[in-house]
């Protein structure tokens, strides 16, 4: 199935991975935290730029009905790339906001002193510190020594008291994928919605939010091989209409009077003020991208690669993977006898491998494994063999350093 991926031609559309990095072919394995754009996005927001720059929803002139309706395409867009009306795509900063959003917007007005937020102990920040700054209590389910979520203690923590469930689709630390079927489906069946974090899900799963009958979903273009600083929250209508808006200005209103103002639509009473066109355009374009080439193929081929890259890094002598569950997505979280994390960053680098070193922005993890840090290979559809021989050869380096 992989086989029929061509990575050299895809490589190739992506200008940024053809430099060398302190004299060393670029092995660029940190895509868990952002990954890079191919020629179709760089031209679409050039393009954009060029010839189409205008505020959106405003002006009668030309360039504004252009810019509109390019920007209003991407809704059509990524509304049809998971499987919802373009109504239920609030567009967002990222994750992160839309996650904020349901938070500020959906659950403050509706949380009573002891309600809880149910979350799992691998959640990202993003998807914690939001529930506990409207004042939720944040219970976390926990994660078994294999890196899988532990799926009878969630459900014997899902009570009368939970008002929300969150859980992230693929964790972006362990490469789990959570059973979301199975979480969404316990958690109606006592009438509690649910919310995923699709930050790393939605560019390495095919997800249809309507047939898995998610409530509130939150996605970053940037790890979609989109641009920064845009994402969405989708959600089902019925929670959009009762939801008050969040954010006031421009846009958002329907009429703006000194003795009070009436809101706009959905999804547009949640969209105040000058939006990122250009971000909406770029995450449109990486969609028709990824797209064409399949998610399914995609992550086949990442599969393949993630089992060749265990293979390999298990081989290393005093490497410890961290996040080994039977589902799992192409994220390599590891630590080593001797060398701190920090210090296995920056000698990768200074091989040309780029990876991520830290807490990855989930703390209560580290806790778990009682680790402070680890580094983290996180792979993408523009990765291969030479990138993984590349990373081992690199990490063979600093045990030698180390021995
Ligand atoms: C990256 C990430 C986020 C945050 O995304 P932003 O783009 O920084 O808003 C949230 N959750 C997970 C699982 C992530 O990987």
């Amino acid at each position: 199935m992989s086989s029929t991926l061509d990575i050299g031609a895809i490589r190739a559309q992506f200008p940024i991975l053809r430099q060398t990095v302190h004299g060393r072919r670029l092995a660029y394995l940190d895509n868990a935290a952002t990954t890079q754009k191919p020629e179709a996005v760089l031209q679409a927001i050039d393009r954009y730029y060029r010839t189409s720059n205008a505020n959106v929803h405003r002006a009668v002139h030309e360039l504004a009905g252009r810019a509109t309706t390019q920007y209003e395409a991407a809704r059509d867009r990524i509304g049809a790339f998971v499987k919802v009306a373009r109504e239920q795509v609030v567009f967002t900063r990222g994750t992160t906001e839309a996650i904020n959003l349901v938070a500020r917007s959906y659950l403050q007005p509706r949380l009573q002193p002891g309600d809880e937020v149910l979350l799992t102990g691998m959640e990202h920040h993003s998807n914690i510190v939001p529930w506990q700054l409207v004042g939720a209590k944040t219970v976390a389910a926990p994660v078994l020594d294999d890196g899988s979520l532990d799926l009878d203690a969630w459900k014997q923590r899902l009570s009368a008291r939970t008002k929300l469930v969150a859980v992230a689709q693929i964790s972006n630390t362990l490469g789990t994928i959570n059973p979301i079927a199975d979480i969404v489906a316990a958690a109606h069946a006592r009438g509690v919605p649910v919310l995923v974090d699709g930050a790393q899900g939605i560019a390495h799963l095919r997800t249809d939010l309507t047939a898995l009958d998610i409530d509130f979903y939150a996605f970053s273009s940037h790890k979609l091989y989109g641009p920064t600083g845009f994402g969405a929250l989708v959600a089902k209508r019925e929670h959009l209409e009762a939801m008050p808006p969040w954010h006031g200005g421009g846009d958002m209103i329907r009429t703006v009077a000194f003795e009070g103002s009436t809101w706009n639509d959905v999804p547009y009473k949640f969209e105040a003020g000058t939006p990122d066109i250009a971000g909406a355009i770029g995450c449109a374009a990486a969609i028709d991208w990824l797209d064409a080439l399949d998610v399914e193929r995609v992550a086949a081929h990442e599969h393949a690669l993630l089992e060749y890259a265990t293979e390999q890094l298990s081989r290393i002598p005093g490497l410890r993977l961290i996040g080994t569950a039977p589902h799992k997505a192409g994220i390599l979280s590891f630590v080593m006898n001797g060398p701190h994390p920090q210090d296995i960053g920056s000698i990768l680098d200074m091989e040309g491998v780029a990876i991520r070193t830290g807490h990855h922005c989930t703390m209560p993890l580290m806790q778990r494994f009682g680790v402070p840090a680890t580094a983290r290979a996180s792979l993408a559809v523009y990765n291969d063999r030479d990138d993984i021989d590349q990373l081992v050869a690199a990490l063979q380096k600093v045990r030698r350093l180390f021995a």
